[in-house]
């Protein structure tokens, strides 16, 4: 098989056709800018508002409650500094988890070297958050919470309706990174309690720089980004209608039914390679078994094996994989999410992630399935 193997939709995805052909009138005849008094300008300014429609009704917000930004790592940093910015005179103190993406850990980094107090709650062993570390982590000036909604790393979905609860009886607000967990879980800001919700395109078959975070209505909030009025003055900057488009688009094609139609044939893939696999001696699968755990995704340390030299030669036979996570890849440090669920660092490094999308298909698993194998038999001699 000469062919590319593809199995990182979790680091991004391909941009679907449908959604590319949706973006090009607005980087050719559409291109006026959506702030222009002229007559021409209001179509794109339309655009721009259908396709908020279309993200708010898919969480069940409103329309006026989602801010376009240029993906999710700003929408993690506009929520997190945002909200402590704005109430640090309420409190300086935010709860998170140990195993959350770099732009929500690293953020809350950097409020620690200005004065704010972070706690990183614990998971189990499967990567699942501890509720009553969660509650008893709670402070009088705890400000918020920021947990995500599922790991980029692992798959595991958090039990995001109760820690919604919990911060609301407490009068916390809650924020979630959901840019893995959108288009593979229903969504519903109101019932599962979340003040401020990340969102990014290019992990759903949309294109890269443009994602969106809900911000419920009333929620008072510090800018990041300083600028004109645009997005009702809360994120300066010319509107990226395109981006914006496409968006809106790889939204509404999640919505047409495909997302259940969609999952189901990820979801037999993954079980068949997950098989497969699973028949590999000395093998660990990380994260909880299938429930509460993203339909695509697999991560698997082998034991006695060296980790970059197995991703070296899954390469070499065209297959492309993760080693855990997008970030750490070329750096040797093991994943933090894999130390947070207590694996050893040598076995934390030899882990690979492989996260499977539309394309995919039977004959490519069975592919893979047989090259894993034969690397590892290799590498273990
Ligand atoms: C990819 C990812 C991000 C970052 O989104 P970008 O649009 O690439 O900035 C944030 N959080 C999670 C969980 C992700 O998987």
């Amino acid at each position: 098989m000469n062919k590319k193997i593809y199995m990182d939709y979790a680091g991004t995805t391909y941009l679907k056709k449908q959604v590319f052909e949706e973006m090009i009138p607005y980087f050719k005849e559409e291109f006026y800018n959506p702030s222009s008094m002229c007559n021409e300008a209001s179509k794109v300014k339309m655009a721009i508002d259908e396709s908020r429609k279309i993200i708010a009704n898919f969480i069940g917000a409103k329309r006026e409650e989602i801010f376009f930004t240029s993906g999710g790592t700003e929408s993690d940093n506009f929520a997190i500094k945002g909200i402590a910015l704005k109430n640090k005179n309420k409190g300086m103190h935010i709860i998170t988890s140990k195993i959350e993406h770099h732009a929500v850990l690293n953020t809350c980094e950097d409020l620690v070297k200005n004065g704010f107090e972070v706690t990183y709650i614990p998971v189990d062993k499967k990567g699942i958050i501890d509720l009553n570390a969660l509650k008893s982590s709670i402070q009088k000036d705890t400000i918020l919470v920021s947990v995500m909604m599922a790991n980029n790393e692992i798959g595991t979905i958090q039990p995001i309706r109760e820690i919604g609860r919990i911060c609301r009886k407490k009068g916390i607000l809650f924020h979630t990174d959901a840019v893995q967990a959108l288009g593979h879980i229903k969504i519903d800001v109101e019932d599962m309690n979340i003040d401020l919700l990340t969102m990014s395109a290019h992990k759903i078959y949309g294109p890269k720089g443009i994602g969106a975070l809900y911000i419920r209505k009333g929620t008072k909030i510090e800018n990041i980004i300083y600028g004109g009025p645009q997005e009702r003055g809360k994120r300066g900057g010319t509107e990226n209608p395109p981006a914006i488009v496409g968006f809106g688009k790889a939204v509404s094609l999640l919505k047409e039914k495909r997302m259940e139609k969609d999952i189901n044939k990820i979801k037999r893939l993954r079980n068949r390679l997950l098989e497969g696999l699973k028949e590999i001696p000395k093998i660990k699968l990380n994260g909880v078994e299938s429930e509460n755990r993203l339909d695509n995704n697999i991560n698997i340390s082998f034991e006695n094996v060296d980790g970059e030299l197995l991703l070296m030669m899954l390469f070499s036979k065209g297959i492309c994989v993760s080693s855990g996570s997008v970030c750490s890849a070329g750096s040797s440090n093991p994943s933090h999410v894999l130390l947070a669920l207590g694996s050893d660092k040598k076995l934390a490094k030899a882990t690979v992630r492989f996260t499977l999308g539309d394309r995919n298909t039977e004959e490519e698993i069975d592919y893979v399935i047989k090259s894993v194998w034969e690397i590892v038999n290799i590498l273990r001699k």
